[in-house]
C-alpha cells in the first residue's frame, strides 16, 4: 500500500467538513443558501490592471521561465508603494522578492528559519498556514492567544523566557483575519524590542493593510526603526484590488530573509508569470481610486451586519479594517454547535471561530465577500429566525 509521508499524513482534518455536507444538501433540496463564510473578494479586478496584462499576454519575452525572486521592475513597484504609502524606503533588489501570492511565501518562510525541534510562535485564532507552514518544517508552534480583553494582540509577557529563548519565528496578522483587530505603531515597537532581544523574525502578514474604514490608515510594521533588522512584512494584490485568483504578493524588508526565501524560491518554483507581474505593478503604481471604493463597499456591508447583530443583542463594535466581522456566540452554545443553528434555522452560512484555532472558540466569522441585499436578507432572516440572544 502506498504511504504518504508522516508530514501530510499530520496535516490537520478538515474542520468545515460537516457544515460543508450539510450545506450541499439543503441546496439540493432547493435552499436558498446565502454564504457568509468565504473570505475572497467578489467583485472584479479594476478594468486597468486586466488590461496591462492582456497586453502582455502577447509579448514573447514573457512565455519564457521568469526570475524566480521576481522582476526587478515589479519589486521597484513594491518599494516604491512602501515610499509612498508608509515612507519607509526598501532596496527593491535586496529587500523585496515577489510571491505567487502571499499566502506561498508564509508557507514557505518556516522551511528558512525552522530546523525539526525548533519553535515559531504563531497567533491563535490566526490564518492556519502560519501553523501548518512551522510544522511541515518539523517545527513546533507555539500558541500566542489572541484575547478580546488584550483587544486580539498576543500578549508578549506571557511567552516563558524558555520559549522565547528557543522560538526562531514569530507570526503576527495586522489588520487581522478573523478578528478584524488592528495594532498600532507602539505594539510593533513592543514587537521589535522583544525580537531583538531573543533574536526571532518577526513575519508580519499584511494582507489587509489598505482595505480600512472610517478614515482609518493602518500602519506598516516596517516603520518602526529597526524593524528591517529583525523583521519581514508579506504583502498581497489579492485583497485590495480583488486578484485573488490572479496570485501575486511579495515579502519586503530583512535582506538576509529575503534572500533566504529567495534561494529556497530558486530551488522550488521558477517565479510568477510577468504579465501578472505586469499586473501587480499596474495595482500598485496606478490610481488607487478603486481600493477606496472597495473598502467604501465593504464599509456598508459591516455596518450591514454590525447593526443588525447589535439589534439582536450583540454589543459589537465596527471593525476598522478587513472583510470580517467576528462575534462571540450567545449563551448556550458553541462555535460549530451556533453555526450549525444559524444554517439550520436561516440557510445562512457563518464560519466557526474554532477553525482558526482553538482560542477562536465561542467565536464566529462573517465575511463580507457577497453583496450588499443579499448580506441585508441574511441579517433579516436570522433576526426573524433566531431574534433576541443572550450572553
Ligand atoms: C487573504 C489572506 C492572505 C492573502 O493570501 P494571498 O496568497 O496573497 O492571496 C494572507 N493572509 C491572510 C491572513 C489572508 O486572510
Amino acid at each position: 500500500m502506498l504511504q504518504e509521508a508522516k508530514r501530510i499524513q499530520q496535516l490537520p482534518p478538515y474542520l468545515f467538513a460537516r457544515i460543508e455536507q450539510r450545506i450541499a444538501q439543503a441546496k439540493e433540496d432547493g435552499v436558498d443558501v446565502i454564504s457568509l463564510g468565504i473570505g475572497d473578494p467578489d467583485r472584479p479586478t479594476p478594468k486597468h490592471i486586466i488590461d496591462k496584462a492582456a497586453g502582455q499576454l502577447y509579448n514573447s519575452e514573457n512565455h519564457q521561465y521568469p526570475s524566480s525572486v521576481g522582476m526587478l521592475s515589479f519589486r521597484q513597484a513594491v518599494a516604491q508603494y512602501y515610499k509612498n504609502r508608509f515612507n519607509v524606503e526598501l532596496d527593491a533588489k535586496s529587500e523585496v522578492v515577489t510571491l505567487i501570492g502571499s499566502k506561498e511565501g508564509i508557507a514557505h518562510i518556516s522551511w528558512c528559519y525552522l530546523d525539526p525541534g525548533d519553535i515559531s510562535l504563531v497567533p491563535d485564532p490566526g490564518y492556519p498556514v502560519y501553523g501548518t507552514g512551522s510544522a511541515l518544517a518539523g517545527a513546533q508552534p507555539y500558541i500566542m492567544p489572541l484575547k478580546a480583553e488584550n483587544k486580539f494582540l498576543p500578549d508578549l509577557d506571557a511567552i516563558p523566557e524558555d520559549v522565547a529563548k528557543k522560538a526562531k519565528l514569530m507570526f503576527l496578522n495586522y489588520p487581522n483575519n478573523p478578528t478584524g483587530a488592528i495594532a498600532s505603531l507602539d505594539f510593533y515597537k513592543k514587537v521589535v524590542d522583544f525580537a531583538k532581544k531573543y533574536d526571532i523574525l518577526v513575519c508580519h502578514d499584511s494582507a489587509y493593510q489598505d482595505l480600512s474604514f472610517d478614515g482609518y490608515l493602518a500602519p506598516s510594521f516596517l516603520e518602526v526603526p529597526g524593524a528591517k533588522e529583525i523583521g519581514i512584512e508579506f504583502g498581497s494584490c489579492s485583497k485590495p484590488y480583488n486578484m485573488t485568483g490572479w496570485r501575486i504578493g511579495w515579502a519586503a524588508g530583512n535582506p538576509q530573509a529575503i534572500n533566504a526565501l529567495g534561494r529556497l524560491k530558486s530551488n522550488l518554483d521558477s517565479g510568477q508569470f510577468q504579465a501578472i507581474q505586469y499586473a501587480g505593478i499596474a495595482a500598485l503604481t496606478g490610481p488607487q481610486d478603486s481600493v477606496k471604493e472597495i473598502s467604501k463597499v465593504y464599509q456598508e456591508r459591516r455596518d450591514i451586519v454590525v447593526n443588525g447583530l447589535n439589534s439582536m443583542g450583540w454589543k459589537l463594535e465596527a471593525p476598522k479594517s478587513t472583510i470580517y466581522v467576528w462575534a462571540p456566540v450567545p449563551k448556550g452554545y458553541d462555535s460549530i454547535s451556533f453555526a450549525e443553528y444559524v444554517f439550520e434555522k436561516s440557510g445562512v452560512v457563518v464560519t466557526p471561530g474554532n477553525g482558526y484555532g482553538e482560542h477562536g472558540e465561542g467565536f464566529f466569522r462573517i465575511s463580507l465577500c457577497i453583496e450588499q441585499e443579499r448580506i441585508q436578507e441574511a441579517l433579516e432572516r436570522i433576526k426573524q429566525n433566531i431574534g433576541k440572544v443572550e450572553f
